[in-house]
């Protein structure tokens, strides 16, 4: 990582001075198991309030914890698809601190023997972000304050599984850590781990932010928190780095930058003061005592590596030699592994995969971000990937028109119905020779001698004008070579 490249860093406009930031990310993710960590309560999201709760996620004495071994194998997925070690031998700690969300008064984490290390994501630059550690723990309950002066406590989050991944401070600026960001979701989601929705919860973000002019050391670093979007962790980099320099250059002590919590306020586009960071040695952590050592063998290892699913940067790849696609269109179809999955499934039933990923990466796209259509996400889709390639097979062999196919792809959305059904109900069969089209074309030229003159002095391009009208008569069904032919044949049919 260079530290002198002249592209890098902030000018401060008041001094001309280049800062360098210095970012860091810790994530926190919850993992797709069926049950919670240690018991065997369902790991739900949008249940009943304190109905997925047993003794164990709510502290009742005398209740043990029990490893779940799902949690631990997406999590040991997890740290191979990101080239991390993982140690053969690892342990549980407990972190100890008061809140009315957490019954134990402790949350089980690992502290000083996280199961994985080391690692890391290469961004599209090259440059490589190292992970430094990633550990499992559980998640606490939430605790919802916007009941005027009362506090509710919903226990069903206790327990769920999380792995927190710890970058190095690699990062240099708000685009690097949205990159970094990005690729560890991909990674995340195509192994299974979780579902990666921050709108839920189930990731979550935290930036660790310094600057310090070029060439000098570190300086106190600042904990920014509350990130719930991606675009609010670049926003508050980018907010925090302005408000950093300038207090630096202030000059006044009192004003220089603290070790602190900050939340990002997202309507003002702010950080403010939450508290003073606590030291780790606050934490009390001690090892737990009702939980064995993790041990993981090399055979499970290699057993885990194995069964890894090709990850989003080697498909890409495959992608661009295979399918000939564009590092672009490789990455829209690659950012979420249902998506290509159902790209892929496409591309080999239909044999058409450049037109596959037109249209999926175009018009299937634009529909499932439709706010009108109830449809969020590939997995919800009302039709199959065999129905998507009947279409492109259509309108391969001529049988409807662009026009038509956008109409029968939002009809399949609407209804779920098949393609060739939606033709033959939506009447959008592709006219492309008959009396109809003739008959449809000599309408369009009644009355239009001006064009009709421009063509016959060789600006044939003229009869463009009149395509538009026949589409319009046909519905949409008329194929828009054919009707210029016909046209531009009777205007030469015509007598002088
Ligand atoms: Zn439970």
């Amino acid at each position: 990582m260079s530290t002198t490249n002249s592209e890098i860093g902030y000018v401060s406009p008041k001094t001309q001075v280049r800062w360098i930031p210095v970012i860091g990310l810790e994530v926190h993710c919850q993992l797709k198991t069926w049950t919670k960590l240690f018991c065997g309560c369902r790991n739900e999201f949008g249940a009943t309030p304190n109905s997925r709760t047993c003794p164990v996620c709510t502290a009742q004495p005398g209740a043990l914890p029990v490893l779940n071994r799902e949690a631990l194998e997406l999590a040991l997925r997890t740290a191979l698809a990101l080239g991390a070690s993982v140690a053969p031998t690892s342990k549980f700690d407990r972190k100890n601190y008061f809140y009315c969300d957490l019954p134990k008064g402790y949350q089980i984490s690992q502290f000083d023997q996280p199961y994985c290390t080391g690692g890391g994501i290469t961004l599209e630059s090259g440059k490589r972000v190292r992970l430094t550690r990633i550990h499992l723990e559980e998640d606490a309950g939430k605790a919802i304050h916007d009941r005027g002066d009362t506090t509710l406590v919903d226990l069903n989050r206790a327990g769920v599984p999380l792995i927190e991944s710890v970058s190095e401070a690699d990062m240099q600026t708000s685009q690097e850590a949205f990159e970094y960001l990005t690729a560890l979701k991909e990674i995340l989601q195509y192994v299974g781990a979780s579902d990666c929705d921050m709108e839920k919860g189930s990731l979550r973000c935290d930036v660790n932010i310094s600057v310090r002019p070029e060439g000098e050391p570190w300086r106190t670093k600042v904990e920014l928190k509350n990130l719930n979007s991606f675009r609010n962790v670049q926003a508050s980099i980018e907010f925090e780095i302005r408000r950093q320099v300038e207090a630096y250059e202030s000059g006044d002590p009192a004003q220089f930058p603290v070790q602190e919590t900050r939340l990002f306020d997202a309507e003002k586009g702010v950080t403010r003061s939450m508290r003073r960071k606590e030291d780790a040695h606050d934490y009390r952590y001690f090892p737990e005592p009702d939980l064995p050592p993790i041990t993981v063998s090399a055979e499970r290892l290699d057993r885990l590596r194995s069964a890894l699913p090709e990850l989003p940067t080697a498909r890409r790849a495959r992608y661009q030699k295979d399918f000939g696609l564009s590092a672009y269109d490789a990455g829209v179809l690659t950012a979420d592994r249902a998506l290509s999955e159902f790209f892929e499934t496409v591309a080999r039933l239909s044999k058409l995969p450049k037109e596959a990923s037109n249209w999926i990466s175009n018009e299937l796209l634009r529909n499932l971000n439709d706010p009108l259509l109830p449809i969020r996400s590939i997995d919800e889709l009302p039709f199959r990937p065999h129905d998507m390639s009947l279409l492109l097979g259509m309108l391969d062999k001529g049988e409807i028109s662009g026009q038509a196919g956008r109409k029968v792809l939002r009809a399949m959305f609407e209804t779920g119905k098949s393609p060739k059904d939606l033709v033959a109900s939506l009447g959008l069969e592709q006219v492309n020779d008959s009396a109809a089209l003739d008959d449809w074309c000599r309408e369009a030229l009644v009355g239009k001698d001006k064009i009709i003159a421009d063509v016959r002095a060789g600006k044939t391009k003229a009869v463009g004008a009149l395509v538009g009208p026949v589409m319009k008569a046909s519905k949409g069904s008329a194929n828009p070579q054919v009707v210029q032919e016909i046209l531009l044949r009777l205007i030469a049919e015509m007598p002088s």
